[in-house]
């Protein structure tokens, strides 16, 4: 909570001169319960706030966590690279700063280590803060028990260069461990290499589709005897991810350690 007997809840940035940073910068700027105190992205150190963001905000781009301190951030949210996030997160856990971590590319090594350091202050890291992509990934779990055929087609833009998506791979495998039972791939002639896609968990087809002009997009697709259940998910813009990064904010002082993923923050 601030100081001076104010509620709000001081927000530090790092990587706010990023397309996300940027985004988050706004939207914290524009909750009436976060007040944004420092913005970090030491490629772009002086910048102005303002003409990044066209955020009505005083703050310039500052070198490193120094100017969390300074400022008094309570909570730091982290949109970088994986590289550069280790060490902020380093920095927080040292300063007993709340972090909340968009930055993709952490592995099973580092949650395991920021689940040990983060002990005087709370870390909540989540690979999508889409709201609607956690509940698709949720319902294909409910469904797979019911649907022995299941494939995912997720769709991006045209600068994506990995491919399947790190969400589709997730989806593949939480629905695996919803479900065992999946019917084998009739195909025995692959007319054109990769037609049936790559293999998820438990062999599940994923199927890559790079567009100019799509954002990000998830099919789902379920079947069984006489039906089928499409469960799609469609980010526009990076506002999507703002209501799931703003509610991490709020929720990240109230939980203790370190938290994997929205869903426990959204009760699912
Ligand atoms: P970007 O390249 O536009 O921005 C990254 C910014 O971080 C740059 O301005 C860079 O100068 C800055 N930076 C680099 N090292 C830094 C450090 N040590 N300290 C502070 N700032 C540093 O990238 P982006 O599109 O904004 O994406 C950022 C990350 O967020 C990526 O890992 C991306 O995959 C991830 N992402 C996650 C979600 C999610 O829902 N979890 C959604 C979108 C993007």
């Amino acid at each position: 909570m601030g100081d001076n007997g104010d509620m709000t809840i001081k927000v530090g940035v790092f990587g706010a001169a990023g397309r996300m940073g940027r985004t988050v910068c706004g939207a914290v700027c524009a909750d009436p319960q976060l007040h944004l105190v420092a913005a970090v992205d030491p490629y772009h150190q002086g910048l102005d706030l303002r003409s990044v963001t066209g955020v009505d905000c005083d703050l310039h781009m500052a070198l490193d966590g120094d100017a969390l301190a300074d400022a008094g951030a309570s909570v730091a949210v982290d949109f970088t690279v994986a590289a550069g996030a280790r060490e902020n997160l380093h920095w927080c856990a040292a300063n007993g700063v709340h972090a909340v971590v968009g930055t993709t590319g952490l592995d099973e090594d580092d949650l395991h280590e920021l689940a040990e350091i983060f002990t005087t202050s709370n870390c909540v890291v989540a690979p999508n803060f889409a709201i609607g992509a956690v509940l698709m990934m949720r319902f294909a779990e409910l469904a797979a028990p019911w649907f022995p055929t299941a494939e995912i087609i997720e769709l991006h833009h045209d600068q994506k260069v990995d491919a399947p998506s790190g969400t589709a791979l997730l989806t593949a495998e939480r629905m695996t461990g919803a479900s065992v039972e999946w019917g084998e791939d009739p195909t025995v002639e692959h007319v054109l290499e990769g037609a049936r896609g790559g293999r998820g968990s438990g062999g599940i087809p994923i199927h890559s589709v790079r567009l100019r002009g799509l954002i990000a997009h998830q099919e789902v697709l379920f079947g069984t005897t006489g039906q089928s259940l499409t469960i799609r998910h469609d980010s526009f813009d990076r506002s999507s991810y703002m209501p799931g990064v703003l509610l991490a904010i709020k929720a990240v002082v109230e939980r203790p350690g370190l938290t994997v993923g929205l869903d426990a923050i959204l009760g699912l």
